[in-house]
C-alpha cells in the first residue's frame, strides 16, 4: 500500500477474525481502509497476522456487498431491491403470523459472533420479546460449546481461566491438546513457540503434526475421537505414581473418589491401544505435566468437535483438577475460542438455555428479572440449540428463523441436510455482508455493517472486552445493526428505542452481574477489561478460580470413553477430519476477498499420508474424489506424514470442494455439538 503517513487517519479497533483479539490500527484516506498494521494491545503487542493485516481490508469496500435490503420474488425466486420500510415491515409481519399460528416454539433466531456485543446483546432481546422464544442460539454451538458446557459443568464457568500473557509467558510445560494456533490462532501461536525458544517444553497432542510438534519434547499423536481416553490414561499414571496434589483434592475439589475407581482400567497399555500411542509416551506426558510448577492447558476444536465433546473438556478439567493447576498463574484451562466475538455471543445471552452472563433461564427468578427490566412477559421454557433447530426444521417442524450472519449451509455438518432444514422454513430473514450460499434461502436479507464501519465491543477468548471503533462511515442508506433491530422490535409492537452501543452496554451493564463495571467510557479510559467486573471500581478478573472456584469446589467428572459415531469400515475406510488453516477464516467471506490472500490458497485440498496415497496410485497434486455416506467430493491431494495412515485432513473455508459435504451430524449429548473431527470417507483417484 502507498500513502503518506501525514495523509492518513488511523482508528485503532479490535481485529475482525479470530478470538485472539489484536489490536489493530486502520489506516484511512478518504473513507477507504488502506492500510492495517499492528497496534499495541495487551495480547499482541504490536504483531498481527496475514489474516488481520490483509483481511481486514478488502472485504469492507468489496463491490460484492449487499447494500440495500432485498426481497425475493416468490414467483421468479430472484432477489429485488426493497426499502428498509417495505423489507422490515415484511419482517415484523410474517414472523408475527407464523408466531401466532404456529406458536414460538416454532420460530428461532441465531446471533452473529463477528458483530459487537451490542449486537448480540440486542438480537437475544429481539428473539425473546418479540419471537417470545428462547430458541436462539450463536455459531459457539458448532465451535466451543462443549467447553462452555463441560467447563461450567466441572469450575462454574465455562470460559478461558488464565490470560493468554500469563500461559505464554513464564512458563514450565505447555500441554496443547487438539489446537494448532500456528493457524488458528496465529499471534497466540507465536507467542507459544517463543514460550518454548525460551525454554519452557511442550506437550502436543494431536492426530496431525503440526509445525509446532518440531519444537515439542513429546508428540502424543492420538487417534482422532480418543481424547478421554488419552485423558484418563494420564489420569492413571497420575495416581499410580501418586503425582497428584492431594491438598488441593481435599480443600478445593469433590467426586476424586469415583474419579479414581474409573481410571483405574485405563492402564497405559490399555489406553496406548486405543490411541495408537506408545505407553511410555503417555507416563512421560503425566510426569511432565504434572510435575511442572506452571503448566496451562491450551485446547481447541480437536477437543469439543466430538460426540464425546464435552467428556473431552471435562476430562481436561480433571487432570488440572488432580494437579492444583488451576486459580494461580501460569496453568489453567485455556480453549482458544474461534470467532473474534464468540466469547460474547455467549456472554450475550445468545444461548437457549442462558441470559445474558450465564443467568439461567430454568433458575429461580432469573426470568422474571429480566421481565422486570425489559416490561414484557417472557417465555419461560429453556429454548433448542442451533443443531437441533436445523434438524427440527429438516423435519418440517420449524417454521421462521432470523439469522444474523450465519452461513451453516457451509459451516455446519451435512450440507444436505442443512439445505433441506432451509428448504423447509416457511420465512427466513437474514442480516448479511454478501450473498453467502445460506442467504440465497432467505425470503429477505437485509445488509450488514462491517466491523469497519460500527462501533461496539468484542470480548476476546481470555475474556477481555475491548473496544471496536468506527473507522469508515458506511454508504448512504445503510444502517447500523443495533438501529435495524430496534426497528424491527418496534414493528413487532415492543417499545425499544433506538440506542446507541454505548448506552446498549449500559443495559448490558445494569441486568448481568459480571458486566455490571464495564462501560464504554471506562474501556475507553482504561484499556480492555476482563469479566467478570461486578462494579465500576473493580479492575475485571485476569485468572479465574482464585481461592474458590465460581461453583465452590471443583468437580470431577468421570467419562468413560466411547468410540466417535462413525468409525471406519470396508466401504469408508479411512478417518476424515476437519480444520482451519492459516490464510483464510471460516467460509472465507472476508478472506476470500483479499487478494493476497485468495492466490496464496485458493482452493481445498485433502491430506493423505504417503503410504495410503502410493497404495491408491493419488500421486502429490492429484485430483481425487472423496465420498462419505452423505455426499461426494472432489479435491486435490497434498500427500506427506502430516497424517497417520488410515487418517485424511482437509480445511473447511473452500466453496469448491467443500468438505461439510461429507461430515457427520451425529451431535454430542450435553452441549449438541456436532462431530466434525471424525467421520469414514472413502477416498479414490478421479477417474479410478
Ligand atoms: Fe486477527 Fe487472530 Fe490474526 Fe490476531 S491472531 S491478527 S486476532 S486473526
Amino acid at each position: 500500500h502507498t500513502y503518506r503517513i501525514r495523509e492518513v487517519e488511523t482508528v485503532s479497533t479490535t481485529c475482525p477474525h479470530c478470538g485472539t483479539g489484536c489490536q489493530i490500527d486502520l489506516r484511512v484516506k478518504d473513507n477507504r481502509i488502506v492500510d492495517a498494521v499492528g497496534g499495541d494491545g495487551p495480547v499482541n503487542h504490536g504483531l498481527l497476522c496475514g489474516k488481520g493485516r490483509s483481511g481486514s481490508i478488502d472485504f469492507v469496500h468489496s463491490p460484492d456487498r449487499i447494500r440495500t435490503p432485498l426481497i425475493k420474488n416468490k414467483e421468479t425466486g430472484e432477489f429485488e431491491e426493497a426499502t428498509w420500510d417495505e423489507a422490515l415491515d415484511l419482517v415484523a409481519r410474517e414472523f408475527t403470523r407464523l408466531r401466532d399460528t404456529y406458536g414460538p416454539q416454532t420460530l428461532a433466531g441465531f446471533a452473529c459472533s463477528r458483530s459487537p456485543n451490542e449486537d448480540i446483546y440486542l438480537t437475544q432481546k429481539f428473539v425473546r420479546t418479540c419471537l417470545r422464544t428462547n430458541n436462539v442460539d450463536n455459531c459457539a454451538r458448532v465451535c466451543h460449546s462443549a467447553s462452555v458446557a463441560g467447563l461450567a459443568m466441572t469450575l462454574g464457568s465455562g470460559a478461558m481461566t488464565n490470560p493468554i500473557a500469563d500461559i505464554t509467558g513464564d512458563v514450565d510445560v505447555i500441554m496443547l491438546v487438539g489446537s494448532n494456533p500456528e493457524e488458528a490462532h496465529p499471534v497466540i501461536g507465536m507467542q507459544i513457540r517463543q514460550a518454548v525458544q525460551r525454554g519452557a517444553r511442550l506437550v502436543v497432542v494431536d492426530p496431525r503434526e503440526i509445525d509446532l510438534c518440531k519444537d515439542a519434547d513429546l508428540h502424543l499423536r492420538v487417534r482422532p475421537g480418543t481424547n478421554v481416553a488419552f485423558a484418563n490414561g494420564l489420569l492413571h499414571v497420575m495416581i499410580a505414581e501418586d503425582l497428584v496434589d492431594h491438598a488441593f483434592i481435599a480443600e478445593r475439589t469433590e467426586g476424586f473418589e469415583a474419579m479414581k475407581d474409573l481410571v483405574a482400567d485405563y492402564t497405559p497399555e490399555r489406553v496406548g491401544e486405543i490411541c495408537h500411542v506408545d505407553p511410555d509416551m503417555l507416563r512421560e506426558a503425566a510426569r511432565l505435566y504434572a510435575g511442572a510448577e506452571k503448566a496451562p492447558i491450551v485446547y481447541c476444536l480437536g477437543v469439543t468437535e466430538h460426540s464425546s465433546g464435552t467428556e473431552g473438556v471435562m476430562s481436561l478439567s480433571n487432570l488440572a483438577l488432580a494437579t492444583g493447576k488451576l486459580g494461580r498463574p501460569g496453568c489453567g484451562i485455556n480453549p482458544l475460542r474461534g470467532q473474534n466475538n464468540v466469547q460474547g455471543g455467549c456472554d450475550m445471552g445468545a444461548q437457549p438455555g442462558d441470559l445474558p452472563g450465564y443467568q439461567k433461564v430454568a433458575a429461580d427468578g432469573v426470568v422474571e428479572k429480566f421481565e422486570q427490566a425489559w416490561g414484557v412477559d417472557l417465555n419461560h421454557e429453556p429454548g433448542i440449540m442451533a443443531t437441533d433447530i436445523l434438524a427440527m426444521s429438516a423435519r418440517g417442524e420449524m417454521k421462521a428463523l432470523f439469522s444474523y450472519g450465519e452461513d451453516p449451509v457451509r459451516t455446519d455438518p451435512d450440507t444436505a441436510h442443512v439445505v433441506k432444514a432451509m428448504e423447509n422454513l416457511e420465512f427466513f430473514a437474514i442480516i448479511e455482508l454478501f450473498m453467502t450460499d445460506t442467504a440465497t434461502y432467505a425470503d429477505v436479507v437485509l445488509p450488514g455493517l462491517s466491523f469497519a464501519e460500527k462501533t461496539g465491543t468484542f470480548t476476546n477468548t481470555e475474556r477481555r472486552v475491548q473496544m471496536v471503533r468506527q473507522a469508515v462511515i458506511p454508504e448512504p442508506g445503510m444502517r447500523p445493526e443495533t438501529e435495524v433491530l430496534a426497528d424491527l422490535m418496534r414493528r413487532m409492537g415492543y417499545p425499544q428505542p433506538t440506542l446507541t452501543p454505548a448506552q446498549i452496554m449500559d443495559e448490558i451493564a445494569s441486568v448481568t452481574p459480571s458486566f455490571g463495571g464495564i462501560s464504554h467510557e471506562r474501556i475507553e479510559r482504561e484499556g480492555g477489561l476482563q469479566w467478570p467486573c461486578p462494579s465500576a471500581d473493580h479492575p475485571g478478573t485476569p485468572i479465574l478460580h482464585v481461592g474458590s472456584f465460581t461453583r465452590g469446589l471443583g468437580r470431577f467428572f468421570p467419562a468413560e470413553y466411547r468410540p466417535s459415531a462413525e468409525t471406519p469400515d470396508a466401504d469408508y475406510p479411512f478417518i476424515l477430519m476437519t480444520g482451519r488453516m492459516l490464510y483464510h477464516y471460516n467460509n472465507g467471506t472476508m478472506t476470500m476477498r483479499a487478494p493476497g490472500l485468495a492466490e496464496i490458497s485458493g482452493s481445498s485440498y485433502i491430506e493423505l499420508n504417503v503410504d495410503d496415497a502410493a497404495r491408491l496410485g493419488i500421486p502429490d497434486g492429484g485430483r481425487v474424489a472423496v465420498s462419505s455416506r452423505r455426499g461426494r467430493i472432489e479435491t486435490t491431494a497434498r500427500v506427506g506424514t502430516r497424517v497417520s495412515q488410515g487418517e485424511t485432513w482437509m480445511p473447511f473455508h473452500f466453496a469448491d470442494g467443500a468438505v461439510n459435504e461429507l461430515t457427520n451430524a451425529a451431535l454430542d449429548e450435553y452441549a449438541r455439538i456436532p462431530e466434525y473431527k471424525v467421520c469414514a470417507v472413502h477416498v479414490e483417484p478421479v477417474g479410478g
